[in-house]
């Protein structure tokens, strides 16, 4: 368990602002872009490609450690549409959410980030 905890290359997370273009929650095109874990690093979440995304200050601060989805509905954002866009832009970097469909009927226990399928290649 003594990994390190910020596995997300630059090249990564530039890649990640640049598919979402905007907060991944909120769409606000601030430029202050900063790099959110989706799965909290307090449950078990960690700087990957797979669990991070780009958040504007006020969604970071907000989100903080909260559930994704218990958030996402806090704020009345729509998490059917977060999930989709997510699992398409990782998609998009081939590197697809596991167990993240359409978001529909996703219990806080489904999002799949955890154990991407293929092994990771940064080694
Ligand atoms: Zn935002």
């Amino acid at each position: 368990m003594a990994r390190a905890t910020h596995d997300l290359r630059d090249d990564e997370w530039i890649a990640l602002v640049d598919a979402w273009g905007a907060c991944a929650y909120c769409a606000s095109a601030t430029t202050a872009l900063q790099r959110d874990c989706v799965l909290p690093i307090s449950r078990g979440g960690r700087y990957t490609l797979t669990n991070v995304v780009p958040a504007c200050r006020s969604c970071n601060a907000s989100k903080c450690n909260t559930e994704v989805t218990v958030w996402l509905r806090r704020k009345r954002l729509d998490e059917a549409a977060f999930l989709g866009r997510w699992n398409a832009v990782l998609a998009a970097l081939d590197r697809p959410v596991a167990g993240v469909s359409d978001g529909s009927d996703l219990g806080v226990e489904g999002i799949g980030i955890s154990a991407p399928k293929s092994a990771s290649p940064t080694l």
